[in-house]
């Protein structure tokens, strides 16, 4: 089956020209790093076909990429190795490119891009993404689309910046059940012209060799190490997604904010996964659907706009979609309209957010950190350093205590501007799903953003909703939690 990406999700970014002659169909791999259920490829092999052209598959990995480390080199390699592994099934041009210092990926693009009727490429709306498909729009005259495999409805169709969560919520639902009729084919048939072989103008990254004596020979940062517990990956991913429908779904709805050990948890930990784009949204969304038998005549129109009831009339489901589709969904969906403003915070919060901050900016601070301790685990806050030792250990920190964990540093920084940039880096340099949409919007939530006004006024904060690590603590029973990341902390770390 062929799908025709709904006109909303394809972007021309070099303008609205037709494919021009050239030897092959490229899609370009730069973050949904999967071979189904995958709108971009979908565009590609129905191009390839329509021009009787090869499809080639580009996935490339670089070395100076912000927070380059080994943990997401190994992340994204194992999952190059799935796909590698999969493309051979399938007869596939499939052409992984891993850089290295004795062979440059300077302008291989370019030249790839040369011989292609048409470039196609994911349309993610952050980190160096954005950037790096206008760039090489500039330099190709080869046409240029980006295709929006974000979401479940495509960005484009849900209106204008949403300041709340409860915002956006009526326009997902209410948009919901068209875009659910026209979803990524989940297994793609390539017909055997679009298989034709194409000779790569370059030496293919070997996937079967050892990955870790491959990495330790990368000069990227040793010091993020990988995480043996979370591999990369298609297949991984859809082992933790069953896994997560099987055990966890059922009582999502009361568990998910209780910080406990990820196996005895309800949190999915699908984040790194959606991230590197290894399982796609609509995926994940179609199998905690049907483990409950859905039709889309479940879709509760007297819950459009309701937190609950929408979707399913299981409550673990919907709090589970709520989270998955609309939570997420305000990321990108900010994202795709604001992403210039993550750079300032006075542009990123709404007016009140930042004036209540800035009032309260000279503050004194009970305890004002650094950058090394902070990253070093080092305060005088069990809670929050435990966070932070599953951050550096697992790659990831449990939903609940991330919150805290961001406000944590807000109130313990010199300034909110100061806190902003330790809350980026530490995010992008250890969590496996950092360098997201929603790293930048969770992040920019604990400075009040997506939130309200809170009383009472308080030091530092403001107005800015306030958590406090006592509370927490009586509200959960912490200890199997924290036993947990004692035993991160002991455990030796996984090799490069
Ligand atoms: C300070 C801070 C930083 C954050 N950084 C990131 C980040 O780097 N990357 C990231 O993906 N999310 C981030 N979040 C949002 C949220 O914490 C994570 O998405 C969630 O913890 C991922 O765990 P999970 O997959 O087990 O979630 P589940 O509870 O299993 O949820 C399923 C999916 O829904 C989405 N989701 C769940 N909660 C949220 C939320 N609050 N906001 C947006 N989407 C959500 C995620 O895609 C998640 O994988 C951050 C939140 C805060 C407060």
């Amino acid at each position: 089956m062929l799908s025709a990406a709904s006109p909303a999700r394809v972007r021309h970014v070099s303008g609205p020209q037709a494919p021009v002659a050239g030897d092959y169909v490229l899609y370009w791999m730069q973050i949904y790093r999967r071979l189904a259920h995958n709108h971009a490829l979908d565009y590609a092999l129905r191009w390839a076909v329509g021009l009787k052209k090869p499809l080639v598959v580009y996935e490339g990995l670089k070395l100076g990429y912000p927070w380059a480390s080994r943990r997401l080199h190994r992340f994204i390699l194992e999952g190059m190795q799935t796909n590698a592994g999969q493309a051979r099934e399938i007869g596939l041009n499939y052409w992984p490119f891993v850089e290295t210092p004795e062979q440059s990926g300077r302008g291989l693009l370019r030249r790839l891009a040369a011989r292609a009727c048409l470039v196609v490429t994911d349309d993610f709306p952050c980190f160096i993404i954005p950037d790096q498909t206008a760039a090489l729009a500039r330099q190709t005259p080869t046409p240029v689309v980006a295709i929006d495999s974000n979401g479940v409805v495509p960005l484009s169709l849900l209106g204008p910046p949403a300041t709340a969560a409860a915002h956006l919520r009526p326009r997902i639902h209410r948009a919901f059940a068209a875009a659910w009729s026209e979803r990524a084919v989940a297994e793609p048939v390539f017909p055997r012209p679009v298989r034709r072989t194409v000779e790569p103008p370059f030496p293919l990254w070997d996937p079967g060799q050892d990955l870790t004596t491959f990495i330790d020979g990368l000069p990227i940062d040793p010091g993020v190490r990988p995480v043996a517990t979370t591999p990369g990956g298609s297949r991984a991913a859809r082992r933790r997604l069953a896994e997560f429908v099987s055990r966890k779904l059922p009582g999502y709805a009361e568990g998910r904010s209780h910080p406990l050990p990820p196996e005895q948890g309800h949190a999915s930990g699908l984040s790194p996964y959606l991230h590197f784009g290894h399982i796609s949204i609509e995926e994940v969304v179609a199998t905690v659907l049907a483990s409950v038998g859905w039709s889309p005549q479940q879709l509760d129109e007297r819950c459009v706009g309701r937190r609950e009831g929408f979707w399913s009339a299981n409550a673990d489901v919907n709090a589970f979609l709520d989270e998955a589709i609309v939570w997420r969904d305000l990321g990108f969906h900010w994202h795709w309209h604001r992403r210039s403003d993550t750079t300032s915070l006075e542009r990123a919060l709404p007016a009140w957010a930042w004036t209540t901050l800035r009032k309260h900016a000279a503050d004194p601070r009970d305890y004002c950190y650094r950058l090394e301790q902070w990253e070093a685990a080092e305060t005088h806050d069990p809670l929050w350093n435990a966070a932070q030792i599953e951050l550096v250990h697992a790659g990831t920190i449990h939903n609940y205590l991330r919150m805290l964990w961001g406000k944590k540093v807000i109130e313990w920084s010199a300034t909110p501007e100061e806190a902003y940039r330790i809350l980026e880096h530490l995010n992008n340099k250890y969590a496996l799903d950092g360098r997201n949409p929603n790293s930048y919007t969770g992040i920019l939530w604990c400075f009040g953003l997506f939130d309200r006004p809170w009383a009472p006024e308080r030091k530092v904060f403001g107005t800015v909703r306030y958590m406090s690590s006592e509370n927490t603590a009586r509200k959960f029973r912490l200890e199997a939690y924290l036993a947990y990341v004692r035993s991160l902390a002991d455990r030796p770390a996984a090799t490069g």
